[in-house]
């Protein structure tokens, strides 16, 4: 066997060494498991069989035997691979009948499918808004938007969390529209460390207000708010009034992907000028298949939905009770709070040695000081299962004296 070349200059890499060594001090330096089974209440992670607190597998799909089995026969029918971008080679039936049934499940015009949701905001924001435009986003905004707007050359400007009036005070204070600039408002609908929904209500009436373009990101809204899991929009019943939804394909929906729904209008323009849609290879058959099967079981049923709620509700009524703080959650994301660093990466640790696979979360993808332990519910949990949960969470707290 060859043994793998080392660089001949080492000190031109010592920038990156010294930054292990300070996500190390920290304890912030990312420890990356390998599960040695499928997604599901308990999974297989580093040879141990263990409680899993820690997917976005809200609703059990990235398991299910009907997506399964839509994935296999679409392998059988359409191969493997896409073989390049759709624009330049085309792309499967498959892949218009998931975009045709995610409209109708949106109760949108049209929808079009990326490679993930990262990949959506990449495509959607700079398509809407160049150098010359302004865009207002939520200071607690996922990365993949920020990276979007970044990449769009636009002046974000951040609106306080979940705040209608500060969103206004911005757009009042900039007035896209006096000085002839397009304004494009962003948020997540759920947002992802902390579980709080995004006052889109009020959102949407200050942002029409101002005639800005409305761009919701619901990846984690998606199978989880509103009828039958269809979002967020849905939830607040504000259909029509939003621009631009952005959904994943890779959390309740359990596969992979990411999509855009919105009027024709603006998926037509996507097809046209979303960067990601250009230059890089379509999802797999066998990914779009599987995702159109589990559109099939959200639009026919919503018993996995309210299996998710009742597991959130139980779960965050025990945990609050024996003295944990969720703070503001309102969704199945419950995080744990827990403030430093190497405290939450302890009490991981400690939860894993008791069987139970549960993420420390710290800076930067929260605040400093904002550690917390991020508890995922999903619809595959039994109430045994989150009674074990608990029990575990009380025992390492008590141990490490956080409750
Ligand atoms: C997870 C997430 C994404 C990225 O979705 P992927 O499909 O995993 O790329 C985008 N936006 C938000 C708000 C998310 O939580």
């Amino acid at each position: 066997m060859t043994q793998p070349h080392v660089s001949s200059h080492p000190d031109k890499l010592k920038f990156i060494t010294d930054e292990k060594a300070r996500l190390e001090r920290e304890g912030l330096l990312i420890r990356i498991r390998t599960i040695e089974s499928p997604q599901g209440a308990w999974i297989t992670v580093d040879g141990k069989k263990v409680l899993n607190l820690c997917s976005n597998n809200y609703l059990g799909f990235a398991n299910h035997p009907q997506l399964k089995d839509a994935a296999k026969r679409a392998i059988d029918a359409y191969g493997v691979g896409p073989a390049a971008v759709r624009t330049i080679a085309g792309n499967t039936v498959l892949h218009n009948e998931l975009e045709e049934k995610l409209a109708r499940f949106k109760g949108v015009e049209a929808t079009i499918a990326y490679q993930s949701g990262f990949n959506s905001n990449l495509a959607t924001i700079p398509a809407l808004v160049g150098k010359d435009d302004l865009v207002f986003s939520d200071e607690l905004n996922h990365a993949s938007i920020i990276d979007g707007c970044r990449l769009s050359g636009a002046p974000i400007i951040r609106f306080d969390h979940c705040n209608p009036k500060s969103l206004e005070e911005k757009l009042k204070e900039h007035a896209p529209a006096a000085h002839g600039k397009r304004a494009l408002v962003i948020t997540d609908g759920v947002f992802s460390m902390d579980g709080d929904i995004a006052p889109l209500a009020r959102i949407v009436e200050v942002a029409e207000g101002f005639g800005a373009l409305i761009m919701v990101d619901d990846a984690h809204g998606e199978g989880v708010l509103g009828t039958n899991g269809r979002g967020a929009v849905d939830h607040f019943k504000m259909h029509g009034r939003v621009d631009v939804e952005v959904g994943t394909l890779s959390k309740a929906f359990g596969v992979v992907g990411g999509f855009v729904a919105g009027t024709k209008v603006i998926i037509d323009h996507l097809r046209q000028k979303g960067r990601p849609f250009l230059f890089s290879s379509a999802l797999t058959p066998a990914d779009v298949a599987a995702c159109s099967a589990a559109v099939d079981i959200l639009e026919a049923s919503d018993d996995l939905v309210q299996k998710l709620w009742t597991n959130t509700r139980y779960f965050k009524s025990k945990m609050r009770a024996a003295g944990f703080d969720t703070g503001r959650s309102e969704t199945p994301i419950t995080p744990i709070m827990l403030g430093d660093a190497k405290m939450a990466q302890q009490f991981s640790r400690r939860l894993f040695e008791e069987g139970v696979f549960a993420m420390a979360i710290g800076f930067p993808t929260v605040p400093i000081g904002k550690a917390r332990i991020r508890v995922m519910i999903s619809a595959t949990h039994s109430e045994e299962d989150l009674n074990l949960g608990v029990e575990k969470f009380v025992h390492v707290g008590k141990e490490l004296k956080v409750i």
